[in-house]
Parts: C-alpha cells; sequence; structure tokens
C-alpha cells in the first residue's frame, strides 16, 4: 500500500494554467474550473490578480520577438487574471489537450478553446506547455506557501489504491 502510494505520488504533476481577462470579463472561471475539476485533477493554489505589464512579459519571455509580444502583454495586464496551479497524473498534457488548439478557430470542438473563444487574441485561457515552463511558471505566480498540499476524498476515487 504505501509503495502503491508512494509510486502514485511519484506521478503527480503540477501545472499553471491561467484564465486570462478576456475569460474573466466573460463570466467563464466557474465553466473553466468546472472542466479541470470534473475531470479528476486537483486544484492546489489559486488567485485573482491583475499582473503589470512588466510581469506580463516576465510570463511571456519566450515569446518577445513575436510580433503580437507587445499587445499580448498589454492585454494580459489590461485586468483580472485568475492564476492557478492545478495537480494529477499528465496534468500538464492533458491539461493542454483540455485547452485545444492555440488558435480557436482550429481547436476541435469540446475544448475549452474551441467551445469558448473564436479567435487567437482572445483565448481565453493559458496552460504551461511543459515541465519546465510549468516549473518556471508555478514559481513566477506563486510563493511556495500560496501552494496547498492536502489529500483529496475524490483522489482514491478517481486513480484507485489498489
Ligand atoms: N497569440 C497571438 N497571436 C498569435 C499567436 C499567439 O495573439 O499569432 C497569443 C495567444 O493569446 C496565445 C499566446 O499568444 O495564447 C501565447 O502563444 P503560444 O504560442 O504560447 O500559445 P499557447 O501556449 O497559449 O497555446
Ligand atoms: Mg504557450
Amino acid at each position: 500500500m504505501l509503495q502503491e502510494q508512494e509510486a502514485h505520488a511519484a506521478e503527480m504533476e503540477r501545472t499553471f494554467i491561467a484564465i486570462k481577462p478576456d475569460g474573466v470579463q466573460r463570466g467563464l472561471i466557474a465553466e473553466i474550473i468546472s472542466r479541470f475539476e470534473r475531470k479528476g485533477f486537483k486544484l492546489v493554489a489559486i488567485k485573482l490578480v491583475v499582473p503589470s505589464k512588466e510581469f506580463a512579459q516576465k510570463h511571456y519571455h519566450d515569446l518577445k520577438e513575436r510580433p503580437f509580444f507587445n499587445g499580448l502583454c498589454e492585454f494580459l495586464s489590461s485586468g483580472p487574471v485568475l492564476a492557478m496551479v492545478w495537480e494529477g497524473e499528465g496534468v500538464i498534457k492533458y491539461g493542454r489537450k483540455l485547452i485545444g488548439a492555440t488558435d480557436p478557430q482550429k481547436s476541435e470542438p469540446g475544448t475549452i478553446r474551441g467551445d469558448l473563444a473564436v479567435v487567437v487574441g482572445r483565448n481565453i485561457i493559458h496552460g504551461s506547455d511543459g515541465p519546465e515552463t510549468a516549473k518556471d511558471e508555478i514559481n513566477l505566480w506563486f510563493k511556495p506557501q500560496e501552494l496547498v498540499t492536502y489529500t483529496s476524498n475524490a483522489e482514491k476515487w478517481v486513480y484507485g489504491d489498489n
């Protein structure tokens, strides 16, 4: 039993998910959280913040050479962003699947962007694209003490215990 729990813990991942100002203003917070929650992922940190433009530039530093970088950073800092950390097996990759393709015109129906957004510049949600960026983004947006470690009652039903 202990070994199984340890193996299970070793497979746990955390990812950074943010509902951008358009998703917050459009009243999509509950809809989006509920998709991650119903899947079986666990919320371990959450806060509503208005990032500064400098902070947005740090968050999107990988894209600083792209033509849309300035507008993107202005937009991200234009209003409240709901910053979250979600935990679960495979949550980084599967979180991206739940979110859908960057351009909502190409996102599949059933995904968050496919169902709820129309254009790439207003695609309502951000999700880390890999283990390294997940770690960096969690550290950028949250202090260690803002991450809550707890056992969810649902865990044994989501993952099984034998
Ligand atoms: N973006 C944009 N125009 C583009 C490509 C991207 O406005 O042609 C924005 C879009 O909001 C996207 C963000 O830049 O979500 C970050 O781009 P990235 O390629 O990292 O996409 P994501 O990881 O968000 O799917
Ligand atoms: Mg990205």
